[in-house]
């Protein structure tokens, strides 16, 4: 139940592959560094990415007589993660549902699960503009949403399918708190020189068109990639990570 929570982040991209589950994590994770209780929701029902990001693959989630008690991802409990990876019987599972049964999960997870009371809620969806995003929106139009987070990369590709999410958020009533440019430049470990490998500059001059704020560039940093891949908790391994000074700032302007 969200009857405890006091802010809804909803975090969209356009395309797959951009770091929508990456920056979902690292905002959660930030978050909790300063201080606050924090819910991070994968309702990515055919990718939940989630458990592996933060190394909670083999972890479970129980009833209790208020519902689903999240599993937490740090000993003191402050930050709590809800995915259907922790429900699935094998972890390889695909989960191949029509509409219908998905909306009916997303629903499970948007009041069933005992959140407690928490500051931020940060909601991973899936890419693009899906059933499962009409289902968050009306089931969160109720409630205390403070907005969507919109990530993409500096190519114009991704950038032209964050002006579809904008225009999903406009219809659906759900303001843009900003937008986040992820993948913006190497920073070269040895010279701290920053090379563009995509063009650069897209996600600002996108959100100086759309009228809404632009919250910042994480750059690439290979050892996130590499941590990833070896399914460890990237932000913990990494605090040295530019990416971590980023997101800082990032959540100090929300
Ligand atoms: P999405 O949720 O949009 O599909 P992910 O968050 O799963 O994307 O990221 C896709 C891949 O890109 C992952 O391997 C992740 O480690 C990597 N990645 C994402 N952002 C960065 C970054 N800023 N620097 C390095 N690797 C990144």
């Amino acid at each position: 139940m969200l009857s405890g929570v006091k802010h809804i982040v909803l975090v969209l991209s356009g395309k797959g592959g951009v770091g929508k589950s990456t920056v979902s994590t690292q905002l959660a994770v930030t978050f909790k560094d300063c201080g606050y209780k924090v819910g991070l929701l994968d309702v990515d029902l055919c990718g939940p990415s989630i458990p592996y990001l933060l190394n909670l693959e083999d972890k479970d989630v129980h009833q209790c007589p208020q519902g689903w008690v999240p599993v937490y991802a740090d000993k003191e409990q402050n930050l709590a993660v809800m995915s259907i990876g922790f429900l699935l019987k094998n972890k390889n599972d695909a989960v191949v549902w029509r509409g219908p049964k998905k909306h009916a999960m997303i629903k499970q997870f948007l009041t069933d699960v005992y959140w407690q009371d928490i500051d931020y809620l940060i909601i991973d969806t899936p890419p693009g503009t899906s059933d499962e995003h009409i289902t968050v929106m009306e089931n969160l139009k109720t409630l205390n949403c403070d907005g969507a987070i919109l990530v993409t990369t500096p190519q114009a590709v991704a950038i032209e399918d964050v002006r579809k999410e904008l225009t999903f958020c406009r219809k659906t009533g759900i303001p843009v708190l900003g937008v986040i440019e992820n993948m913006s430049g190497f920073v070269c470990p040895t010279c701290s020189e920053c090379t563009n490998i995509f063009s650069s500059g897209g996600g600002q001059s996108l959100a100086n068109i759309a009228g809404v704020p632009f919250l910042g560039c994480v750059p690439i940093d290979p050892r996130v990639a590499l941590s990833t891949e070896k399914g460890q908790n990237c932000v913990a391994t990494i605090p040295d990570s530019p990416i971590s000074a980023v997101f800082q700032d990032i959540v100090k302007s929300l």
